[in-house]
């Protein structure tokens, strides 16, 4: 069975995001993220650590705003404005979750379409959505350009997303359609998961329990993409039983090591390229 290694396409993106950048700073142009986070102990967040040592690694600077757990939507708004007209910030980030009283579908909004790197406005959604992709989210990217950088075939292949957040299922199965896939989504309210997946070729899964997915659900050789990154007593796990998995699948991407590997490089090359677009070079 192979493994779907994130970190040599991690390696490959950043290679490319340090010229991307250089040739910014050539033109007087720092690039910069703005990432505003609300209830969160932001000097212990592994994710927003993540993006402000790959961003110093890039030359991007990684502004963080953090707001009080209590903070009101029209706060959090306001924020996503401010930074959405500054001229000296090219990406906003909106870090979910969101304490329980604030709704994400409403702030999501006030994000600038043009500096939404995460891709979570509706204008973006919308242009993935219609296979015109632009800015996408980044672990949903992730999945997509680890199956291409190990050369398994999309067009044409069966593929079950088990999962449909907003973040992950919905635009990971989106992107597969665009890559001419044969897509199912699956979720909670489905009847038998397994039966599904086990007639596909690709699974992707992405349902935030420990060890979901096991080998009884897949076809031998099939591949399968883990996005899950749960905490157990034991570690980091993914959401597929790996021991199991491992001895039916063809190709499994392993947790750590797989997609979660190359979510930042990918947020942190939009970046770039929100920062080349807004200034004429896009
Ligand atoms: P989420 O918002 O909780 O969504 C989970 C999805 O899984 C929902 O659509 C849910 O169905 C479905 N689901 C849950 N239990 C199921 C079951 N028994 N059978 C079928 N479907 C089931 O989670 P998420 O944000 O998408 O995250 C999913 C996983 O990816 C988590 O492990 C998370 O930690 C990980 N993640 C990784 C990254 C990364 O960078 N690698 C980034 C974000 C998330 P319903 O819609 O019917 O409720």
């Amino acid at each position: 069975m192979r493994l779907l290694h994130g970190r040599p396409l991690a390696e490959r993106l950043a290679a490319r995001s340090r010229e991307r950048s250089a040739a910014l700073l050539g033109r007087g142009i720092h690039p910069a993220l703005t990432v505003i986070s609300v209830g969160i102990d932001s000097a212990a967040n592994t994710y927003l650590l993540r993006l402000v040592r790959g961003g110093e690694a890039l030359d991007i600077t990684v502004r963080d705003v953090s707001l009080h757990r209590d903070a009101t939507e029209q706060a959090v708004s306001a924020e996503l404005d401010r930074a959405s007209r500054d001229p000296a910030v090219h990406g906003v980030l909106l870090l979910t979750p969101l304490p329980g009283k604030l709704d994400e579908a409403h702030l999501v909004d006030h994000i600038a379409a043009q500096k939404d790197v995460e891709g979570v406005n509706p204008y973006n959604v919308g242009l993935a959505q219609g296979g015109r992709q632009r800015f996408v989210p980044s672990t949903a990217e992730a999945i997509v350009e680890l199956l291409k950088f190990h050369d398994i075939p999309l067009a044409g292949a069966d593929v079950v997303v088990v999962g449909r957040s907003t973040v992950v299922g919905r635009p990971a199965a989106a992107l597969l359609l665009n890559e001419d896939a044969t897509v199912t989504i699956a979720h909670k309210r489905t009847s038998d998961v397994g039966a599904l997946t086990r007639r596909a070729s690709i699974v992707v899964v992405a349902v935030g329990h420990a060890g979901f997915l096991t080998g009884a659900m897949i076809s031998p050789g099939a591949t399968v993409v883990d996005a899950g990154i749960n905490m157990t007593p034991a570690g980091i796990a993914g959401d597929a039983d790996a021991d199991s998995v491992a001895t039916v699948a063809g190709a499994l991407s392993p947790v750590p090591g797989g997609v979660g590997t190359v979510t930042t490089a990918l947020l942190l090359r939009n970046v770039l390229s929100a920062a080349e677009a807004q200034t004429g070079d896009g």
